[in-house]
Order: structure tokens, then sequence, then C-alpha cells
């Protein structure tokens, strides 16, 4: 089986495949394979030249690079290569890098000349990591791989690309095309394998779920070191569609490529969403697809959507799937308001209690997910041991399901708190607490407490009219006192600009903990 881009280029060799907003570069299939298979030469020499093994599966290259079409063409050329990418955060300091590149045993990281100095820093961190740069010209020239070590040596710019082709390895479902970590919310980011068959699973059942057409336009703004930004570009290259690749999303510019690009769909994170709609952007008529994904998109946010007639689809869904779990509708969030929807094709959930027996519809439990597209596991044992039970994927999300099958969010397992033996859902917390006329957003979380075993704390993010957190934390409350069972209400209340976010905007719970421990009111 040839690998999507080629099967293109065969099929489809004129069409759009790809837009860049930063260079203008716009490539057909061709132009992208043709690039494939130059970078997935490159990737068989710096393997080669890495190590003495043959080019083979078990290779496994580190990718350091923000969103751009560099990115993209190597994700193609390593599934071309049979080679493993671990897609790396540019967010995170040498430390964090370095400690990845140990556990996915890295034998060279790709970078961007942007990114070439912390590849560098890396390298000499670990001491045994390959760096090799990835030269984007300005215009749509020839991309060039120069290959540098660590120890140094700096080669000819174009050596490492020779025009000939490379024997590409056949698709097999089972080979691990990418480790990708999770964002870190509950702790360390964890090491997902994802196989072709899960990444390609993921592509198609969320294409049938949405109903892509020939004449679909998908924004990319979201980073493509996290599956929100690369499920995108697969699901394009799979049907032939163009992907618009955005480097860095900003909600004056991304509402204007959204208008000037004719654009039909973008994945956004709910924060996203929010900053688009503040800077007064309206949907255009083309756009038919926002997706939201990656945190709970909040019921404020869901109702500015709908008075400004935006598109909008709520998605569940998490690095170990590859993406998307379940995705709802427009129409289906009008008349069942907070869910995201049914499972996508072929993928199961079952919504389990502490025994882990299926309860009832309606009835609260843990989600636990399987299907094609399930991680075959972690990178380390321990988690696959700990996160695999009989029916599946224990997902750590606490949700319910309607009898139609209709899935609803509310928290992490690993969120709830427990005070003085009673159960806190966060979420019913932070929702009071947005209630208040004066807050924009909050998080609550549990601090150890000698006296309750936990304590509930909160965050909160007032709007610009306040000035003083002494009287708003006492007004907060009292606001609480009214509508919060006395366990509920928060003992500790810190106030802040804005909320630590991870990259892929889920509140950061162990930076709010460690704000909060620092000192609330
Ligand atoms: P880590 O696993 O390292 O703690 P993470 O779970 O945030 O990080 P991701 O895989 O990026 O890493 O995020 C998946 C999680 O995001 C889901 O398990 C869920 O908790 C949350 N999430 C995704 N979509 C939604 C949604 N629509 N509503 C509520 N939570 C969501
Ligand atoms: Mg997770």
């Amino acid at each position: 089986t040839r690998d999507p881009i080629a099967h293109r280029a065969a099929a489809t060799p004129q069409r759009t495949a790809l837009l860049d907003i930063e260079t203008d570069a716009a490539w057909s299939f061709r132009e992208f394979d043709r690039r494939v298979d130059r970078a997935a030469a490159g990737l068989e020499d710096a393997v080669l030249e890495l190590s003495d093994s043959k080019r083979g599966n078990q290779q496994r290259i580190g990718v350091l690079m923000d969103t751009r079409p560099a990115f993209a063409t190597l994700f193609f050329a390593a599934m071309r290569t049979g080679v493993t990418m671990v897609p790396l955060n540019v967010r995170e300091t040498t430390g964090e890098l370095a400690a990845k590149a140990t556990r996915t045993d890295l034998a060279a990281v790709v970078c961007e000349r942007d990114t070439e100095k912390a590849a560098l820093e890396l390298a000499v961190e670990t001491g045994s990591v390959g760096v090799f740069t990835v030269d984007e010209p300005e215009s749509d020239r020839t991309q060039s791989l120069s290959s540098e070590t660590n120890d140094g040596g700096v080669s000819d710019p174009d050596s490492a690309f020779e025009s000939r082709s490379v024997q590409p390895v056949p698709l097999e479902r089972d080979d691990t095309q990418l480790i990708m970590f999770t964002s870190g919310t509950s702790g360390e980011p964890k090491g997902v394998r994802l196989t072709v068959g899960n990444l390609v699973a993921s592509a198609t059942a969320s294409a049938f779920r949405l109903g892509v057409d020939p004449a679909d336009r998908w924004l990319c703004c979201l980073p493509m070191y996290h599956m929100g930004g690369l499920a995108p570009v697969l699901r394009s290259a799979l049907y032939g569609t163009p992907v618009v690749i955005q480097r860095e999303f900003g909600a004056e510019s991304t509402a204007r490529v959204l208008e000037a690009y004719d654009i039909t769909g973008v994945s956004l994170v709910p924060t996203m969403c929010t900053r688009l709609l503040e800077a007064g952007w309206e949907p255009a008529d083309a756009l038919r697809f926002v997706l939201l994904g990656g945190a709970p998109a909040s019921d404020e946010l869901l109702e500015r959507c709908r008075d400004a007639d935006v598109p909008v689809h709520p998605t569940y869904g998490m690095t170990e799937t590859a993406s998307q779990i379940a995705t709802a509708t427009p129409a289906e969030i009008d008349r069942h308001e907070g869910t995201v929807g049914q499972p996508l094709l072929f993928t199961d959930v079952s919504v389990v209690d502490e025994t882990g027996a299926t309860v009832a519809p309606d009835e609260q439990g843990e989600l636990v997910v399987s299907g094609p597209t399930v991680t075959p596991g972690y990178l380390d044992d321990e988690h696959t041991e700990s996160a695999f039970g009989e029916r599946g994927l224990h997902t750590g999300d606490v949700g319910y399901r309607d009898a139609d099958g209709r899935l609803w969010i509310l928290n992490r397992r690993s969120d709830r708190i427990v005070t003085g033996g009673e159960n806190v859902d966060p979420g019913e917390v932070v929702a009071t607490l947005r209630s208040h006329p004066r807050v924009d957003d909050a998080a609550v979380v549990g601090l150890p407490d000698e006296e309750w075993g936990e304590r509930v704390a909160a965050l909160v993010v007032p709007d610009s009219e306040t000035n003083s957190g002494e009287k708003l934390s006492q007004s907060l409350l009292s606001h609480c006192d009214e509508y919060l069972a006395g366990f509920k209400r928060p003992k500790t209340i810190g106030i802040a600009d804005a909320l630590p976010r991870t990259a892929s905007g889920t509140v950061d719970r162990d930076a709010v903990r460690d704000r909060l421990l620092e000192g609330g009111i």
C-alpha cells in the first residue's frame, strides 16, 4: 500500500495539497510528493549516518519545529521510510526536552532555523542526539537538509538531499508512526505510541462524522506537536483536499486568514475561539466546521458561538486515541446542551463505576474507550498496565451517556477533590464562581490539608474593572455560600491575571496548585 501522498500524487497530481501563510507557497500534491521524497532520502541518510542498523521501523527521530510545511513533509517522509517520529514541544526547556529525548532513545532531532539553537542545546545536554536542520527558503525553492552533530561538523547543506528516490516501505498498520506526548495536564507528559492504523482510523472516522467534501480547505493553526495540529494534515492528505498552514494563531490574523482563504474547517482549543469572538470575528458563510477540543468548552462560549453563528462542533478526544473520540454537530448541541456528541465510527465508549461494571444511561462513571484509534500502549509499560482494563483504555475522564449514546464530560477522575470524606466536583465550583458577575475565569483544585485531607482552593481571574482582590474574595465567599454546600466552598482563593495553561489550552492544574500554595487570600 502506498502512503497517502504518493497515492494523491498519482491520483490528483495538480490539486493543491498545501498553502503556507508565512511564505505564501502553494504546493500541488505532485510537488508535495517530491518534497516528501527528498525529506525521506534525507531521513534515510540521517538514520544511516547515525547508526549501523539498516533503515527500519525502530529508528526514532525527534522533530523540534513549529507548525509549518516542513513538519507536515517530515511526517509523511517518516511514514514513507518507516521511521518513528517523535514530535517535541518547542515551548519546553532544554531539560524537559532532554528527558524526552532520552526516554524515547532518539537517534536525532530535525529542527528548523528558528529552533536550531534549542536543538543544539538539547544535543549538548544529551551528548548523543544528532541535529539536522531543515532550511525552508523564503520562496518556494528547494528545501535542504544540513547535517550537524553535536561534535560540531557541519556538512554541505545540500548533500543530505540527493535527487534519488527512496524505496518506500509498505504501510504496515501496526508500525509505530508517532510517539506523541500528552499535554501533561495531570502530571508528566506521557509518551503515547500511535500506529499508522490508529492515525488513519482516526482521520477517516472524523472525516466520516464531519462529512468532508472535495471543496474543503482546512486551516491548521494549532501546534503540530499535538494531535490537534497534526490530525487535519493527515485527514486533508487522505481526502486530497488542501490544508492551509498558519504558523501561529492570533485572534486578528487568524480571523483574516479564515476569511481570505475561504477556509471551510478549523480546529481550535476553546480559548482561541473566545479570543476570536472577543476580537469581533464573524464567521464567513464558507466556514462549515469549527472543531473545539482538548479542553471543555464552557456554556458561555457555546452561547456566544450560537449568537455569532459559529458552526461549532464540540469534540472530546485525547492523544491516546489519535485525536477525537466523539464529536457533536451544531444542531445536536442546540438540542442537547453540553454534549460532545456520539463516539466516532467503530469507537466504543463504556461508562464504568469503581468496580469496572457498566453503569446505566445518565449515570456518571469513568469513560473507557476501545476501537481502532486507541493506542496499543504508552512508552512506559507501567502506564500501559495501569491504564488498560478489560474494556479498553481508562481515560481518567468522568462523564455520562444518555440513552441515545451521546456523551457528556464532567471532569477528570484525578481532579476530584475529597475533603472530609466528601467528593467535590471542581467543575461545579468553577461554574458557581464563574456565575459571579465580576469573574472572567476560574480554576478549582484540591490542596493538601491536615484536617480535611484536601481543601477546596480556587484561582480566580477577575474582570478588567475589578481592582480589589480582597473585596472580590469576600463577595465570592458569600456568593458560594448562597449556591454551594459548605464543604464545596473554597477555603483558599487566589487572584490571577490569567489561568496558567498547557500548550493545548487545558488549565495547567499543577501550576494552579503551585500558585495557590504560594499564597491565596
Ligand atoms: P495528561 O494526560 O498528560 O494529563 P492531557 O490529558 O491534558 O494531559 P491530552 O491528550 O492533550 O493531554 O488531552 C486529553 C484530555 O483533555 C482528555 O482526557 C480530557 O480530560 C480533556 N478533554 C478533551 N476534550 C474535552 C472536552 N470536550 N471536555 C472536557 N475535557 C476534554
Ligand atoms: Mg490525559
